[in-house]
Order: C-alpha cells, then structure tokens, then sequence
C-alpha cells in the first residue's frame, strides 16, 4: 500500500477503519522527505519528533472517537511564512535567521485543532516575493517533475512537497498568484479563497491588503477539507470577513450543468505557450461536455494589471518590512558606529536583493511628490480591474482561463530580467487585486512532460461554486492523481 501518494479523504477513510494509523502515515511521509528532499528541497525545517507526538496524540483521538475531523491524523507542510509556535520561522529571509515564534498563526492553529499533523515548514520566496522559489535566502526548491526546472513561487516549497508525496498537503500563501501558480507548475490543486475568508494572523505581512493563505491538495475534494479547518472569522485580524463558513464537501459534486462558464478574451494572448493553449481550451469543452455554458466575457483592464499590483504590493511590502530593523526580531549586525547605522547594516545584510528592490520601488511610489502618480493611480486602476470583474460575473457564475503562460522554467532562465519574472503573474495577479477566489486544476502535461493547470475563478465568497467546476472538470478528466517518478 503506497500510503505517501493517497489524498486526505482516502487516508481519512483508513484512518478510520483503523487500517493505518496516524503514526505509520506520519513516519511513511517522514521516511519519504529523508529519501528525497535532498533532490526536491521543499523543507526549511523537518519537524519529526513534534510530528510524530502530534500523530500519537491523532491516534488517541481517534481510538476515543474525540472531536475527530477528516483531517485528523493526516501529515501536511505549511510555508515558512506561517508562525509555528516554537519553531523557527524564517519566510526564506536571513533576516529572520534564528526567529523562533511565540504564538501559531490561525491557520496552524486551526488546522492543529483539527487534529492535522505538521510534519515540517516548506521554502519559499524571501518575504513570498517572486515566482520560482528562487528568491530563499537558504536553496532553491526543484520542480519533481523535472529537476532542472523551478516549481513556481512564492510557495514552491508546499507545491513541491506535495507534488513529491512529502506530505498530504500543504499550506501556502497567494499575494499575487503564489498558489495558484505554482499549483500549476508542480501539477497539484492550489486554492486562493476571497481575501478575508481566511484568518491572516500570524502570517508574515508582505501586502496586507492581496495576502491571503490557502491549501495545495492532490484533488479538489481535499482543498475543499483543508479550506473548511482553516476558514472562517478570526477577531484577531481586522479584514477577516464575519460569514458563516459552507459545507464546501455538500455541493461539489453537484457538476456544471447549466452553470456559466465565461471565457475573457485577455487571457488567451499571443505569446502564450501553444501546449498550454492546447490544454486548456481541451479542460474548456470537457466542461462543455459536461453540460457548462461557455459564454465570452471581458476583462478589459487586463493589461494593467501587473503594473497595478507591482506598485501597489511594493507600497504595502515596503511599509510591512520597516519592522526588520534588528532590534526586534532575529538577525542584528552589532558592529556599527549608531543606532541608525545598526539599522542599515542588519537591513543591508538580512535583506536579499529582490527584497531590497521591493523596499525602494515601494518607498519610492509612497514619498511625497510620487505618491498621486503612481500609488493613487494605481488603487484607482485597481478598483477599475475590481469592476471589470463584477460585471463579467453579471453574465457567468465562475471564470476560467490558464493558469500561467507557460509551463515551468529552467532555474536562471529569468532571474536576470525581473520584468519578465513579474509577467509569468499575468493570469493570476487580477484575482487578488479584485479579492476574489480562484483555484488552479491540473489540466494535463506538455509533451516534455510538465503540468499545465486550469485556473477557474469565483465571485467574492463563493468559494462552493469555484470548487464545484473545478471538480466537475477534475472528475471528467479522469481525476489528478498523477505522481512524477523520482
Ligand atoms: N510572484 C508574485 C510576486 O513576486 C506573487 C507573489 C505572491 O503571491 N506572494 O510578488
């Protein structure tokens, strides 16, 4: 029995049956990431011991039928920008070398309480900037499916881990496509919820106003688990949404018959890879086939989006990180002549050089005598892109479009040009930007064998719809559960 490569709802079941425990599921996993993570490098941190007291406590649960959740007992990773009470969280950034976090952020401790078990914290993107996981300060983050290429960012990491059957699933974060794009680079399901849906305490702030967790699965029936546990009102952050929480499981299997599908003319652009193409207008007429209505929409402030979000993620990314001063947290470089000087130096060290590139666009887009030109201007566009959305979703229920342009690249090929880096977030950045849900399905591979995914995006809050297409398509296509052989 290959216990690494099950989802949540099929561990979930032998869980209960009692035909696994919680312990050999956790120790298998365990035994996986020591065989392989040297190849992958999706972990910063294995937390095994912890993982598996968390797994015993799972089974006790269980055998005493206490408060037991379909994610009990089940091993996940969650990006290093999650505080773990106790454990060292980092988000890839020496800057926060040796931060040992006080406190769990919500989304761990709500998935805790569920019973998951955390086997260990996935690389990242330093401070979750960037679009191939080469932005970590600590290593680069390999792609299963071929090693030579990255596995998207900012949360190439959970991607990856759960891509390599390192875990069941994990937890990352989307600011601006960093789950859904490397969901689709690594061939797994990616989950972005409506900006408020989940609870951001404790997540390390990049762009407060765009930041927002979910989970990467291996289907969607296990994002729609993992989405419920960690869902859901959190009086700790100010912008968590106070709506009541669905039953995601109750509907998704309720298929897209007579559901309008809306197909935005600018998302199939020149340019854009032809197998991805292929891919996804083949995912398009299987929901077709399914009975979904496909009905041609427009987004026409597309084009500014990437300029939009760079600015106004800088901004916020540039006011976030001024609390990296070395007096707080982790990293001080002690030599220095004053207090102003210490700041510089622990920056000028802590910081790498994507970060810094951030900070100083941001700084500079918020000083006096800029700020109406670019940040104002830039909000202003945002609520145009925002609009857009609303008046497509007067004529369909749920979008759908490619994930990303292309399929994963080789690591290097764009570190040199960050424009072009910043445009393999075409497709994914207007979704946060409007706040609204998007998933990434996979929806096949090119011929070099390399996961393509089908993003399908929702109205604010609905969640339930988003995941229904996305499993009316998942279960025609004949189901995700592909692993790459390492
Ligand atoms: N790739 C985008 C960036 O570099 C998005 C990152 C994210 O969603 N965290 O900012």
């Amino acid at each position: 029995m290959d216990l690494n490569s099950l989802t949540i709802h099929a561990l979930s079941e032998k869980l209960s049956k009692k035909e696994v425990s919680s312990v050999e599921a956790t120790k298998a996993y365990l035994e996986r990431i020591g065989a392989i993570d040297d190849k992958i490098k999706a972990f910063l941190v294995v937390t095994a011991d912890e993982a598996l007291r968390q797994a015993e406590e799972a089974d006790k649960r269980r055998a005493q039928n206490n408060n037991v959740t379909l994610l009990t007992g089940v091993p996940i990773s969650v990006k290093d920008i999650f505080c773990t009470k106790g454990i060292r969280t980092t988000c890839a950034s020496k800057i926060l070398a040796g931060f040992i976090p006080p406190y769990d952020s919500t989304v761990v401790a709500r998935l805790k309480e569920a019973g998951a078990v955390i086997l260990g914290k996935n690389n990242m993107d330093e401070f979750a900037m960037g679009s191939s996981t080469e932005n970590s300060a600590f290593q680069k983050t390999a792609n299963p499916w071929a090693l030579e290429r990255v596995p998207g960012g900012s949360s190439g990491g959970s991607a990856a881990s759960v891509a390599a059957l390192e875990c069941a699933a994990s937890v990352g974060t989307d600011t601006g496509g960093s789950i859904r794009q490397p969901a689709a680079l690594c061939g797994v399901v990616g989950f972005k919820p409506t900006y408020g849906r989940v609870s951001r305490f404790g997540m390390i702030a990049f762009a407060s106003s765009l930041d927002q967790a979910g989970p990467f699965t291996r289907d969607t029936i296990d994002s729609a688990i993992m989405l419920k546990a960690m869902a859901g009102f959190d009086p700790k952050d100010s912008t968590s949404i106070d709506a009541p929480v669905p039953d995601y499981l109750s509907e998704i299997e309720k298929g897209v018959k007579g559901l309008k599908v809306g197909i935005p003319k600018e998302y199939f652009i020149e340019g854009m890879d032809v197998e991805v193409e292929a891919s996804v207008r083949e995912a398009l007429k299987i929901l077709e086939k399914e009975g979904a209505v496909l009905v041609p929409v427009s987004l026409p402030h597309t084009e500014y989006a990437v300029a939009v979000y760079y600015l106004v993620a800088t901004a916020e990314a540039s006011s976030n990180l001024a609390r990296y001063d070395g007096v707080k947290y982790g990293l001080r470089v002690n030599e220095s002549r004053n207090l102003l000087d210490m700041y510089k130096k622990t920056r000028d060290s802590g910081f790498g050089g994507e970060v810094k590139r951030r900070i100083m666009l941001g700084t500079y887009s918020l000083s006096a005598g800029y700020y109406d030109a670019y940040y104002k201007k830039a909000s202003e566009v945002r609520t145009l892109i925002k609009n857009d959305f609303e008046t497509a979703f007067k004529a369909c229920d749920v979008i759908a479009t490619p994930t990303t342009p292309t399929p994963a690249f080789r690591f290097g090929e764009k570190v040199a040009d960050p424009l072009t880096m910043y445009l393999s977030d075409i497709f994914t950045i207007s979704c946060n930007l409007a706040g609204i849900p998007g998933v990434s399905v996979p929806c096949g591979f090119t011929k070099g064998m390399l996961p393509i995914g089908l993003q399908i995006l929702g109205k604010p809050l609905d969640e339930t719809t988003v995941l229904r297409a996305a499993r009316a398509y998942e279960r025609a296509a004949g189901g995700t559960l592909q692993a790459p052989a390492l």
